[in-house]
C-alpha cells in the first residue's frame, strides 16, 4: 500500500484520464462536449499517441478500415488508404487533438504512479512523476496492447546482433543484406514480414502457431473519393454503417461454427492460392477454429513466405545463442538480426498493483488473476474509476474505436446523473457486477473463444476468459447507451447515501 503521506496536497481537477492514446483523447472530448471542462489528460510519454506513437515497425498499419477505425465525431479525414498505415493514424490522432482544443488539458511526460481512493474526501489521491493531484473521477485509459511481452527463451541476452520488438522499433537498424529471425506470427509479424523481405538477405519465421489470414482490401483511395466523401451529406456516415456492418458479419460467423466454416474455406482457399509448396501449406494452415485468436487480414502475407530466401520454422523458440536461433523442434537458424514479434502482456493493466481502494487492497488483489468489471467499465470497491476498453469488452473483429464511443456515452451518462443529483461517488454494487460477470462468462462458455482448440491471450492463465465479449458489438453498444442508476451505490458529501432499490434485472 502507498503510505498516506505519499499523497501530499496537490492539483485538484474534477477528471483525470491516464493515457493519451485513442481512448484518453477520446474521453476528454466527449466530457468537455458534455460540460465537463475541469479534465486533465495525464501522459506519461512526451507525447499523444498511445498505441499509434508506440508501434513503428515497417507496414504498421490498421486492420480495420480507417473511416470505421476513427472517431464518429471526427470522421472528416481524407484517408490515403483504406487501411491506413501508422504515421497516417498517429497524425489523424494529433490533428483531432488539436482541433478540438486538447493543448490545455493535455499534459504530457507525467506518469501516473499510483492512485488512492479517499472515502472521507470523496476523491482520488494520485501520485504522478509531476507531484500529487486529486480528482473526483478517475478515468484508465491505459490500453489493453501496452506492454510488450518480450521472446522468454534462454539465451536472448547472448544474441551478439541488435534485438528489435515491433512495439520498440530501432530504425537505425538497417535490415539491407542481413539474415533476419522473426520470432512470432500474429498481427504485428503478418503486417512486418512482407515490408522486409525485399530488403533482407534472408528472413526465417518461427511460427509457433500459425494464424488464420484473409485476404486485406488494402486499396489507395481516389482523391476523388474523398472528395465525393466530403461533399455528399451522410456519406461518410454511411459509408462507416456498412463497414460497421461488415465486421458485425464477421463477428457473427465467430459465433455460428457453420458460418465460421465458410469463412475458413476462404481463408484455406486464399492460402491454396498463394503457397505452392505442400509442407509448408500445411505448415501454415491452423489447428484450431477460425476466430479463436485474432482473425488477421493481410493480401501479401502468404505471398512473402514463399519467397525462396524466406524460410518458416514452424516451431516455438527453446534458445538463442550469439548468433542462432534454436527451435523447439532442434533447427537452427542463423542471424544477424532478431525481431521479436512476441506481442503485448495483453490486457494487463500495471496500475492495477498501484490502485488501492479504500481499505487499501489493490486492484490487482481485487481481481485476484482474473480481471472483471461492470460492463467493462466500473469495479466494484474502487469508487469513480472507470476504465476505458477494460474486461470482456473485445471480440476478435471489432473495431476498438466502436466499443470505446459506446462507453463514452456511458462515461458522460454516469458523470451526467452524478452531476444532477449531487452525489459525490457512485460505486457499482457487487452483485450487479457479479450477475453481470455470471452472464457474460455463461455466454461465452460455448464461443469459438473458449472453445476453438486454441491458447490465446482472450483467457488468463486459470482459464477465464477476461477479454472477449460474447455476442455482438451493436449489443454491446445499446447496453452502454443505457445508464442504469440501480447497479450503483451513491454516496452524497463523503457519506454513503440512502441507497436507490437495487433493479430487479442488473443486466
Ligand atoms: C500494431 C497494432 C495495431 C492495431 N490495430 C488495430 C485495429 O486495426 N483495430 C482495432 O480495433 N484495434 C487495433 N489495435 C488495438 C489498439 O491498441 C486500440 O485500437 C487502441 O489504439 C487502444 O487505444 P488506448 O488509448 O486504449 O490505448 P493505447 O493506445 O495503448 O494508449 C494508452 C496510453 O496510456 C499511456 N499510459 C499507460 N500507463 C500510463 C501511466 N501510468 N501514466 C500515464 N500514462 C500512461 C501510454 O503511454 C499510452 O499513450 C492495434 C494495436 C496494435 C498494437
Amino acid at each position: 500500500m502507498i503510505p498516506a503521506q505519499a499523497f501530499r496536497p496537490g492539483r485538484d481537477v474534477r477528471v483525470v484520464v491516464v493515457g493519451a492514446g485513442f481512448s484518453g483523447i477520446g474521453a476528454a472530448i466527449r466530457l468537455r462536449q458534455a460540460g465537463f471542462r475541469d479534465v486533465v489528460v495525464l501522459e506519461k510519454a512526451p507525447q499523444l499517441g498511445g498505441t499509434w506513437r508506440e508501434n513503428t515497425y515497417p507496414g504498421c498499419a490498421c486492420d480495420v478500415p480507417s473511416t470505421l477505425y476513427s472517431y464518429s465525431f471526427a470522421p472528416d479525414t481524407a484517408w490515403t488508404r483504406v487501411f491506413a498505415g501508422q504515421p497516417e493514424i498517429h497524425a489523424y490522432l494529433r490533428t483531432t487533438a488539436e482541433r478540438f482544443g486538447l493543448g490545455e488539458v493535455l499534459r504530457c511526460g507525467v506518469r501516473v504512479l499510483g492512485a488512492r481512493w479517499d472515502p472521507a474526501a470523496a476523491r482520488w489521491r494520485l501520485e504522478t512523476s509531476d507531484g500529487s493531484y486529486s480528482a473526483a473521477v478517475l478515468v484508465l485509459a491505459t490500453g489493453p496492447w501496452h506492454v510488450p511481452r518480450p521472446l522468454e527463451a534462454p539465451g536472448v541476452e547472448d544474441f551478439a546482433g541488435p534485438v528489435l520488438h515491433t512495439a520498440r522499433w530501432d530504425h537505425g537498424v538497417d535490415l539491407t543484406g542481413r539474415r533476419v529471425a522473426v520470432v512470432g506470427s500474429g498481427a504485428s509479424a503478418v503486417q512486418l514480414v512482407p515490408e522486409i523481405v525485399s530488403r533482407a538477405a534472408e528472413v526465417r519465421l518461427f511460427q509457433r502457431t500459425a494464424p488464420w489470414v484473409l485476404p486485406k482490401p488494402d486499396l489507395p483511395v481516389a482523391a476523388a473519393l474523398n472528395w465525393c466523401l466530403d461533399r455528399v451529406p451522410g456519406a461518410r456516415r454511411a459509408l462507416r454503417a456498412g463497414q460497421f456492418g461488415l465486421q458485425e458479419g464477421l463477428g457473427c460467423a465467430f459465433r455460428h461454427p457453420e458460418l465460421a466454416r465458410l469463412v475458413e474455406a476462404g481463408a484455406r482457399a486464399h492460402l491454396r492460392l498463394a503457397v505452392r509448396d505442400p509442407a509448408t501449406r500445411r505448415a501454415l494452415t491452423p489447428d484450431y477454429r477460425l476466430g479463436c485468436k485474432r482473425l488477421l487480414t493481410s493480401s501479401t502475407y502468404y505471398q512473402a513466405l514463399s519467397q525462396p530466401h524466406v524460410h518458416l520454422h514452424p516451431t516455438a523458440v527453446a534458445a538463442v545463442r550469439e548468433k542462432e536461433v534454436v527451435g523447439a523442434d532442434g533447427t537452427v537458424a542463423e542471424a544477424d538480426v532478431l525481431v521479436t514479434a512476441t506481442g503485448f502482456r495483453v490486457g494487463e493493466l500495471p496500475l492495477a498493483e498501484r490502485l488501492y481502494d479504500a481499505d487499501g487492497r489493490t486492484l490487482r488483489a481485487a481481481w485476484a488473476g482474473e480481471p472483471q468489471a461492470y460492463l467493462g467499465s466500473s469495479v466494484s470497491g474502487f469508487p469513480n474509476l472507470f476504465l476505458l476498453l477494460g474486461p470482456n469488452l473485445l471480440g476478435g473483429s471489432t473495431s476498438a474505436i466502436s466499443v470505446l464511443e459506446a462507453q463514452l456515452t456511458y462515461l458522460t451518462a454516469a458523470l451526467t446523473h452524478l452531476r444532477r443529483t449531487g452525489h459525490t461517488a457512485l460505486d457499482v454494487r457487487p452483485a450487479a457486477q457479479a450477475s453481470y460477470n455470471a452472464t457474460v462468462q455463461k455466454a461465452l462458455a460455448s464461443t469459438v473463444y473458449n472453445t476453438g482448440g486454441c491458447t490465446s491471450y482472450y483467457l488468463a492463465p486459470s482459464g477465464r476468459n477476461t477479454f472477449a465479449w460474447p455476442w455482438s458489438t451493436g449489443r454491446l453498444v445499446r447496453l452502454l447507451s443505457r445508464f442504469d442508476p440501480g447497479a450503483y451505490t451513491w454516496q452524497a458529501q463523503g457519506v454513503r447515501g440512502p441507497e436507490l432499490p437495487e433493479t430487479a434485472e442488473a443486466f
